[in-house]
């Protein structure tokens, strides 16, 4: 069944009978030829395009809870490319491109919002850097713009340009970023996967994995075993306790990170504001909820939840930058588990393990990758390549030291 808006007054008129299913509920099969493990946005997107644009077949999805109930749910929504280093910005951009025809592509309403963001500066040195990042967001084709106080006071008069200790001298614009529903996301490839006849299986927790001489064979799952030719690991923060099963130590740490709403506002925060020196970000959502957030917790866990001290972390950066802030009530917050890597960059590549196949360390950044994530790990997945804006994502930058440390803060997850 096609959505659209033909189709909603065609339902209005007759009692909304007609609806189906976004996506079946199957049993698993014995055996597939591809299994990608993690009913996330990057697994289901995956899925999606191992279908769709690699033409394979005989592709489950196998997820432990019910689908949209990781991260891509757990995410405060914004999509953006403002990166600055060639291993990043390509693939991000790339990203970009493809949330820009999305909704299209899969036929869903993700309610895609291209309504800016601003990273702000406070210091000539800081302009200076964000000068050089928006040169190489356009040498990659990304837009970038640097405003001044004066341009940035016309979009966000409630902003404290004289804060004494982090007063707004400007920002830097990418138009083209915003926020997107994210479990529409999911959703939205579930159902694209479903109908190209994806399995997608909740409720199957992956437990360990079949390896033979070197090659995997298949899963063990709550569910009983599951063979299949080639495996595509995509559990976020759930990657080290998944990968230890197929003997690997990843260079990665799980970390909690929360997010909040506030009670419903009139329209007042234009686009996404980040305030990267109090570690502190905003948006506002349509129904008019501040949704915001900071940094991660700091410590190693994989419980989605969080404690207070970061609760009063990240109210305190909001009250530094728009102290109207502290008139809103605080709705709602939740936490969600970060596979934290390294250098703060992703992993998207083969594992010794023939045949098994790792996708991963996306920190708290992985929301905007989603389709050029999927789209490149079901190119690598189909083809034993890896696509061309992800040939940096590889395991052995650690070992060679070829770090994509994006943030110049070296080998601390808890500094990216
Ligand atoms: C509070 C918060 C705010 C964030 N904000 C942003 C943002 O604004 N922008 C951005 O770009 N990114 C953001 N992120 C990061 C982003 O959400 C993640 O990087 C991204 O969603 C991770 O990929 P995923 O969607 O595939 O993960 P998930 O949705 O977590 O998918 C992984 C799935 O694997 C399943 N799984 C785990 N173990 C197994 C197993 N053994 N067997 C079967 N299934 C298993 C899990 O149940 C889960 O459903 C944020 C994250 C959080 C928590």
């Amino acid at each position: 069944m096609r959505y659209s808006g033909f189709r909603i007054i065609k339902e209005a008129l007759t009692g909304h009978k007609g609806w189906e299913k976004a996506w079946r509920n199957p049993e698993p099969k014995p055996d597939y030829d591809f299994i990608v493990i993690g009913g996330g946005g990057h697994g289901l997107a995956t899925a999606y395009y191992l279908a769709k644009e690699f033409g394979q077949s005989r592709i489950a999805v196998l997820e432990k809870g019910w689908i949209g109930g990781g991260n891509v749910g757990r995410n405060t929504t914004i999509v953006r490319s403002n990166y600055m280093l060639d291993g990043n910005e390509p693939f991000y951009e790339f990203s970009l491109k493809l949330w820009e025809g999305l909704e299209q592509d899969f036929n869903y309403n993700a309610m895609i919002s291209q309504r800016g963001i601003i990273n702000l500066y406070h210091s000539d040195p800081q302009r200076d850097a964000f000068t050089r990042r928006a040169n190489a967001m356009l040498l990659n084709g990304a837009d970038a713009e640097l405003l001044n106080a004066a341009q940035l006071q016309k979009m966000c008069p409630f902003l404290d340009f004289d804060n004494a200790r982090f007063p707004i001298k400007g920002g830097l614009l990418q138009r083209r970023g915003g926020t997107v529903r994210h479990d529409a996301v999911a959703w939205g490839y579930a159902r694209g996967a479903d109908l190209r006849g994806v399995d997608i299986i909740q409720n199957c927790e992956v437990t360990g994995f079949r390896i033979t001489n070197g090659r995997v064979e298949g899963v063990e799952t709550t569910r009983g075993y599951i063979g299949a030719k080639k495996i595509g690991c995509a559990v976020a923060g759930s990657s080290g306790r998944l990968m230890a099963g197929a003997g690997m130590r990843l260079p990665i740490e799980s970390h909690v990170l929360q997010a909040f709403v506030s009670e419903g506002l009139k329209p007042v925060i234009p686009g996404v504001i980040t305030f990267g020196a109090g570690h502190f970000y905003v948006s506002q959502s349509d129904k008019g909820g501040l949704v915001f957030g900071g940094d991660i917790d700091g410590y190693n866990t994989y419980a989605q939840r969080g404690n207070l001290p970061v609760v009063e972390d990240v109210c305190e950066g909001g009250m530094a930058i728009m102290p109207m802030i502290g008139r809103a009530r605080l709705l709602r917050m939740w936490g969600g588990l970060m596979d934290m890597s390294m250098d703060g960059s992703p992993i998207i590549d083969k594992t010794p393990v023939d045949g098994l196949f790792f996708n991963g360390g996306w920190c708290y950044g992985g929301f905007k990758a989603t389709p050029a994530s999927g789209w490149c790990f079901a190119h690598l997945l189909a083809t034993d390549k890896p696509h061309e804006t992800a040939t940096a994502y590889r395991f052995d930058r650690f070992e060679k030291g070829l770090m994509i440390d994006e943030k110049g803060v070296g080998a601390q997850p808890n500094l990216h």
